[in-house]
């Protein structure tokens, strides 16, 4: 579609980052480009609410995930109307929080949530930039459901799909605007 390509031709490859042999999707070239970042907003924000049939449904919040997740899981929150919940780094949430740790290729990582963060069924859309192993989502999605909250779907800007992130998060309705 001309969205996927306009995502396509914004998002820079940058090689041996942050390690040699990563290849590394840029996403601020897309950033930059009001355009591009205001059809990103409108299709992820059109998934977490109820005025199209092909939604994820209503939902009560949107979830970000640390850090470019915030960039756009903020404004789709805003153009939903409904509240924004940030999942953070282990250690920078102020109040009491809930954790889950997963593997990384070398060594571990932890992500948490404000234990209050959700109101008991809290329909909840989690949002995040790319979509490599799929460790982070699907840690994500075992915390907003450990905090009381219900996950109606994961979206990612794009999904780098030979990695087999989608394959960790079975039952989950996993949306990618652009799949590479
Ligand atoms: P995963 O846990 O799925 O392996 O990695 C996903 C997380 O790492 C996401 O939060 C994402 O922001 C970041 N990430 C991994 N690879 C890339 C990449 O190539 N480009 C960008 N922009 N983020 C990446």
């Amino acid at each position: 579609t001309e969205l996927t390509s306009l995502i396509l031709s914004r998002i820079r490859d940058v090689y041996d980052y942050p390690q040699p042999g990563v290849l590394f999707k840029d996403i601020t070239p897309l950033l930059a480009d009001p355009v591009a970042f205001a059809a990103v907003v409108d299709e992820l924000a059109r998934w977490a609410t109820a005025d199209s049939a092909d939604t994820v449904g209503m939902v009560d919040k949107v979830v970000g995930i640390e850090a470019r997740g915030f960039i756009l899981a903020a404004p789709v929150a805003c153009q939903a109307g409904v509240g924004f919940v940030p999942v953070r780094k282990k250690g920078k949430l102020p109040a009491e929080t809930l954790s889950a740790a997963y593997d990384l290729e070398y060594g571990s990582a932890t992500v948490e949530v404000h234990r209050d963060a959700f109101a008991p069924g809290d329909r909840v859309l989690i949002v995040d930039d790319v979509l490599a192993t799929g460790g982070t989502a699907q840690a994500t999605v075992e915390l907003v459901g450990r905090a009381g909250a219900e996950v109606v779907g994961v979206a990612v800007l794009m999904e780098l799909a030979f990695l087999k992130g989608r394959d960790r998060l079975e039952g989950v309705d996993l949306r990618s605007l652009v799949i590479v």
